[in-house]
């Protein structure tokens, strides 16, 4: 088996204790086959639920080490052949991990792994590759460009209302028609 980015030859290397990974012996990039992984993550006592991602929660300094063997060239998945996309994990971590479209095998670089067991997120690599876990990155990102949009529009009274009027629609029973009253008031 050869490395997807540099072509050398990957050797056996014991991850953790009944997590073998394949290592390239030139760029130490990581393949986690994920047969192997999905075993491993069912043995080991770790909190499996899908805790949504902070954005922007840097915890050390990773920018200098990582993400620099990865220039986004497309990889084929060395287990089934097929494509690998770049995703991203949340959490403040500036690199992506390339996954498998199809079975979910994962190449990491030579740091990233480190990085993730310190982030407690290397036992969720699974989860991280899942619709839920990249769909609730979005829809934070999206909260996270509102929130900027508010900040910079309005006075801090106007976001207090804004905050309140969110609030009290909540929980309305008449939410939606409120919603479209607000909304006709608006066009004309
Ligand atoms: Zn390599
Ligand atoms: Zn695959």
């Amino acid at each position: 088996m050869n490395c997807p980015v540099c072509g050398s030859l990957l050797a056996e290397k014991e991850l953790e204790p009944f997590l073998t990974a394949r290592q390239c012996s030139s760029c130490h990039g990581l393949w986690l086959s994920s047969t192997t992984y999905l075993v491993w993550v069912q043995r080991c006592p770790t909190d499996n639920t899908a805790m949504p991602p902070v954005i922007g929660a840097e915890k050390g300094d990773y920018s200098s080490k990582l993400g620099k063997d990865k220039q986004h060239r497309a990889k084929l998945c060395l287990d089934c052949g097929k494509i690998m996309y770049p995703i991203r994990i949340g959490f403040g971590l500036p690199f992506r991990i390339d996954c498998c479209s199809k079975c979910t095998s994962i190449w990491l670089s030579a740091e990233e792994w480190a990085a993730l067991k310190q982030l407690n997120l290397h036992n969720r690599l699974h989860l991280i590759c899942s619709d839920a876990w990249q769909t609730e990155l979005k829809r934070r990102d999206s909260a996270a460009i509102r929130e900027a949009i508010l900040r910079d529009k309005l006075s801090p009274e106007d976001r207090d209302k804004v905050e309140q009027t969110k609030l009290w629609l909540q929980n309305h029973p008449h939410r939606n028609l409120i919603v479209s009253l607000l909304l006709d008031q608006e066009e004309k």
